[in-house]
């Protein structure tokens, strides 16, 4: 364990940890999932089997891109490769990994998430399965890296496992995760009456577009 847990290496990073750990609660059984907020070439993650409200930001690990602990006195998340091999793919400053049950079942299933709504735009034009590899594994990692490169997505499910989605900051990729949680939750409950409709590829284009605009001006 490191002995370093001064809470000035990364601290705005730690504390967003702790603050937005709880918040998994909301979404994944138990102990299950994980988060992380990077900063420059280090990122804090949640500590490994750790209840989300028990630790504090001089417990949070903080872990380096080549995936060395460097700071906090708790052991990170096993999911650390899958977490550095994002950021070194995405460039993107945080992640979420959760178990939530209805994106969890289309993981159960192997069935990727397709565009049965605009609000999939916040993470792709659909939303690929990762083949599976035991967790906590590089081969995991890079077969997640990999599903979303294919799909240009910043959201991927993980075969017999759960989700994943990175985003520019730690609110956005919780967000997010909720989003394709209720999309799995449509596209389930829609396919057991029927066959889900799927929007055109000009129809998310425009989506996109929308999006840049959306919500209140700056200087409002
Ligand atoms: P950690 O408690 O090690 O983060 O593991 C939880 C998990 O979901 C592994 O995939
Ligand atoms: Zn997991």
């Amino acid at each position: 364990m490191s002995d370093d847990a001064n809470p000035a290496v990364l601290r705005d990073a730690r504390e967003a940890v702790v603050e937005h750990a709880p918040d998994l609660a909301q979404l994944t059984p138990g102990r299950t999932g994980n988060l992380s907020v990077r900063e420059g070439d280090r990122f804090a993650v949640t500590p490994t089997g750790v209840a989300y409200d028990a630790f504090d930001a001089a417990d949070v690990p903080v872990v380096d891109l080549d995936g060395e602990r460097v700071a906090g006195r708790m052991a990170p998340s096993s999911e650390v490769p899958m977490h550095r091999h994002i950021y070194r793919g995405y460039g993107s400053e945080a992640i979420v990994h959760t178990h939530s049950p209805w994106a969890t079942t289309m993981a159960v299933l192997h069935r990727e998430l397709p565009p049965i709504h605009y609000m999939i735009v916040a993470v792709g034009k659909r939303v690929p399965v990762a083949e599976y590899a035991p967790y906590g594994t590089e081969e995991l990692a890079a077969n997640v890296v990999a599903a979303m490169e294919e799909a240009n997505a910043t959201a991927s499910f993980i075969e017999n496992h759960g989700l994943v989605v990175t985003a520019a900051d730690i609110e956005t990729a919780l967000e997010h995760t909720t989003h394709v949680e209720d999309l799995s939750r449509l596209y389930l409950q829609s396919s057991a009456v029927g066959e889900p409709t799927e929007l055109p590829e000009a129809e998310l284009d425009t989506a996109i577009e929308q999006f840049e605009g959306y919500g209140q001006d700056d200087d409002q």
